[in-house]
């Protein structure tokens, strides 16, 4: 009996790509209403002058959860989308002018620890161990298990406790490594997803062994490449997206979602599910309905990720001596970090990240040209006043200052194009609650069943996908939510 349910996919991120395609090949008929006039979310794509940015992920791992998504109906990945490896995965790089090239060379590896800390060449070896025991516990069997009720939770707890889940990720890394600077390298990852490394549950540590196992790998043309490679396996399958098209509110009859409505137009259907922030969508979307009031406001208090201040930048030069990836770490690490989390002020020194994609793919800018984009993690709107819309020109200029002295000779004078996107634009863009660059912190009571569940408990036809819910940010993980979340919708509760 072919499936005659109709569903809603509210915004087009990664994970609400991979849901509709999901659901489409499962033959639910699926419409996408993305607020936005182009698909990704946090992963746009901005255009200037040849020069072509992406805005959001740029780093994608494990790009067999992506080719699942092509599979199901029987397609090709190779059709749509082409990953091409980086070498090394980051270049990691310190104000006395040292690097670390982390790459998938074993020998490499070693002897780059070894003349910092020769006694950590073996420590490194039993981390990552560590960490492969912790993907295949935490990724490959819990990655896309949704956990909705206590119970799944509980039945986790063992291998919890094994893995030392409570502590934080900096923490077992020092265990295993003595040397700061590499403590660093094998730390910094869960920045990745929003997570503070002195926070954050170690189980996040995983995210090594996912590189080591996957690779690092960019999509030829930009992630938007590969957003634009989903968009059209979705409506090759015959599903539909509008963009543009801001959904304003679920219509519930009692305890059951029957449409959406968005600038005017009413769609009913079967299921919702939303890729929107988890508290927009409970205290704007559902504002409306009881569960909406009280649970947005309960998630509105919990622990939100920091925010990101991020620069595009086209230059008539390519900066060959760049690596794909860098991270440049400022002075200080840890008290750093602490400040980002919790405020109160802008520091007055950053870490950074840099992404350098012209070295991989020449056809992201102009013949000679190179794109570029910079960020550097900022407090969320919640623990720090800033106005952003004086302070952010301001921070730009000392932020190109900064690569222009230290990674980039010359760069003011080769500057053809400039923008710059704050936690005001991941607020007012994108909808995120205090202008979180990743929803809710990623620390072990905000995980697995802690988190906003992919089924709603009392909305049984409302479900969520995306950051905000199991397992949490980063392109794998939302990959991984959307799994989870289809499971649930594909095969409904009786
Ligand atoms: C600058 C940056 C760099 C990053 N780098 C990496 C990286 O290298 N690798 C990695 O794996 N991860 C990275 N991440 C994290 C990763 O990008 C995100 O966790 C992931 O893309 C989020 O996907 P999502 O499915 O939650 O949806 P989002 O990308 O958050 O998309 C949600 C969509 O919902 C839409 N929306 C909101 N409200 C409404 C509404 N009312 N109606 C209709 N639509 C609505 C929005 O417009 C948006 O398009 C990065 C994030 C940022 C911000």
């Amino acid at each position: 009996m072919p499936d005659m349910r109709k569903a809603a996919v509210i915004g087009s991120g990664f994970g609400g790509l991979a849901l509709a395609i999901r659901l489409q090949s499962a033959g639910i008929q699926t419409t996408i209403f993305e607020k936005r006039d182009k698909p990704g979310g946090r992963a746009y794509v901005y255009e200037d002058q040849g020069f072509v940015f992406d805005a959001g992920p740029t780093v994608i791992t494990d790009p067999n959860c992506i080719r699942e998504l092509f599979e199901l109906s029987g397609r090709r990945m190779e059709d749509y989308a082409e990953l091409l490896p980086v070498t090394p995965f980051y270049r990691l790089a310190w104000e006395d002018g040292s690097t670390f090239d982390y790459l998938d060379d074993q020998h490499a590896l070693d002897e780059q620890i070894r003349a910092r800390n020769p006694a950590d060449v073996d420590g490194y070896k039993r981390f990552l161990a560590y960490s492969h025991e912790l993907y295949r516990e935490g990724y490959e069997k819990l990655g896309a298990v949704p956990f909705l009720n206590i119970r799944s939770m509980i039945a986790v707890a063992p291998q919890l406790t094994k893995l030392q889940a409570w502590r934080s990720v900096y923490a077992v890394v020092a265990r295993f490594i003595q040397d700061e600077h590499l403590r660093q390298v094998f730390s910094f990852h869960s920045l990745l997803v929003g997570g503070n490394p002195f926070s954050t549950s170690a189980i996040y540590a995983l995210i090594h062994a996912l590189e080591r196992k996957g690779g690092v790998w960019f999509a030829r043309g930009g992630t938007g490449a590969l957003v634009q490679g989903l968009v059209r396996l979705f409506r090759d399958l015959g599903g539909e997206l509008r963009f543009n098209a801001p959904v304003d509110e679920i219509v519930f009859d009692g305890n059951k979602a029957r449409a959406v409505l968005s600038g005017g137009n009413r769609l009913d259907v079967d299921l919702v599910a939303s890729n929107a922030d988890v508290v927009h969508t409970y205290g704007k979307l559902m504002g409306n309905h009881a569960r909406g009031q009280k649970r947005g406001a309960q998630l509105a208090a919990k622990r939100h990720s920091m925010s990101l201040f991020v620069i595009y930048f086209g230059l008539n030069k390519i900066h060959d001596q760049l690596a794909h990836h860098t991270v440049c770490f400022g002075p200080r690490y840890r008290p750093l970090i602490n400040e980002i989390f919790s405020g109160p002020k802008l520091a007055t020194d950053f870490s950074l990240y840099l992404h350098a994609p012209s070295v991989t793919d020449p056809s992201l800018a102009p013949s000679g040209s190179g794109s570029y984009y910079v960020l550097a993690p900022v407090p969320h709107l919640g623990s720090a006043e800033i106005d952003w819309n004086t302070e952010g020109p301001l921070y730009r200029d000392r932020i190109l200052d900064y690569l222009e002295q230290r990674y980039m000779p010359g760069l003011r004078s080769q500057l053809v194009t400039v923008r710059h996107f704050t936690p005001f634009d991941f607020r007012d863009e994108l909808n995120a609650h205090l202008g979180s660059a990743f929803s809710l912190e990623p620390i072990l009571t905000q995980s697995a069943w802690f988190r906003p569940h992919n089924r709603d408990d009392v909305i049984q036809n409302l479900y969520f996908v995306g950051a905000g819910t199991h397992p949490g940010a980063g392109v794998p993980g939302v990959i991984g939510s959307a799994k989870a979340t289809a499971q649930l919708m594909i095969q409904p509760a009786g």
